[in-house]
């Protein structure tokens, strides 16, 4: 996809502190991070929101959450707890249109969120 900023950070155009990556899906620090811990899960294909997404993404999507707790735990997060965040569409203020699992933690996050 041209012009996806994560896409570059994949093909590694762009840099990106990289924490983990398997054969489907990368993980990078946010560059503005909101929390102790705020880490962007992202599919290596791109997938534009998650509102693209089908049935046939079951194991990707699945792929992508259970990702996202690996590297919760592995960041300390277990028993703390975290919150994983997925914008979607305009409401939601989701400004990179490639999907994304936001991971937060570290700190005691409000709720509802703004
Ligand atoms: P969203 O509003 O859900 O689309 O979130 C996009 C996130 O990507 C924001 O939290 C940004 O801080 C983050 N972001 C934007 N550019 C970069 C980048 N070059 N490297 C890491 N994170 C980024
Ligand atoms: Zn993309």
């Amino acid at each position: 996809m041209i012009d996806c900023l994560f896409c570059r950070i994949i093909k590694n155009e762009i840099p990106a502190k990289s924490i983990y990556e398997d054969e489907k899906v990368l993980a990078f620090e946010d560059i503005n991070p909101q929390a102790p811990v705020h880490t962007i899960i992202i599919p290596k294909r791109h997938v534009t929101s998650l509102k693209e997404t089908e049935t046939g993404d079951k194991d990707l999507l699945g792929h992508l959450l259970l990702a996202a707790k690996k590297i919760a735990e592995d960041r300390g997060l277990g028993e703390s707890g975290f919150r994983l965040v997925i914008n979607t569409g305009p409401d939601s203020g989701q400004e990179v249109c490639h999907l994304h699992v936001h991971l937060l933690g570290g700190r005691r996050l409000g709720w509802p969120p703004g």
